[in-house]
């Protein structure tokens, strides 16, 4: 997708601290962290979120490479959250599928009220 901004970061045309990256899938730092430790990890193909007829064996490498992720950024002892947020109610603002692997701290366990 020419305009999506994770294609562009995905393609090496827009910058990025890149934490991990094979063919398949790239993660790299959030430009606007919300925790110590937070760090998005993409597919290099586009697809709008995670109910975009994604490919399972591409969903299962996704998944595969949180671990090692969290190892990397130092959170995979202490813990993390994966999230996935998907479309309008899921608050979902960039539209290429992508999972926030958050850490570096107790995360809360509330998710605060609705607005
Ligand atoms: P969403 O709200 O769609 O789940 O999350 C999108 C995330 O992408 C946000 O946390 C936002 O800070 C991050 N983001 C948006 N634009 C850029 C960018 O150009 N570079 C990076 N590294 N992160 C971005
Ligand atoms: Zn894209």
């Amino acid at each position: 997708m020419s305009d999506c901004i994770f294609c562009k970061i995905a393609a090496g045309e827009i910058p990025a601290t890149v934490v991990y990256e094979d063919d398949l899938v790239i993660a790299f730092e959030d430009a606007n962290p919300q925790v110590p430790v937070h760090t998005l990890l993409i597919p290099k193909q586009h697809y709008a979120n995670i109910s975009d007829d994604v490919p399972p064996e591409l969903l299962g490498h996704l998944f595969s490479k949180v671990g090692e992720i969290a190892r990397l950024k130092g959170v995979d002892k202490t813990g993390f959250r994966i999230v996935a947020n998907t479309g309008e109610d899921g608050r979902q603002t960039v539209h290429h599928l992508h999972i926030h692997v958050l850490g570096g701290l107790r995360l809360p366990i509330s998710m605060g009220p609705a607005d």
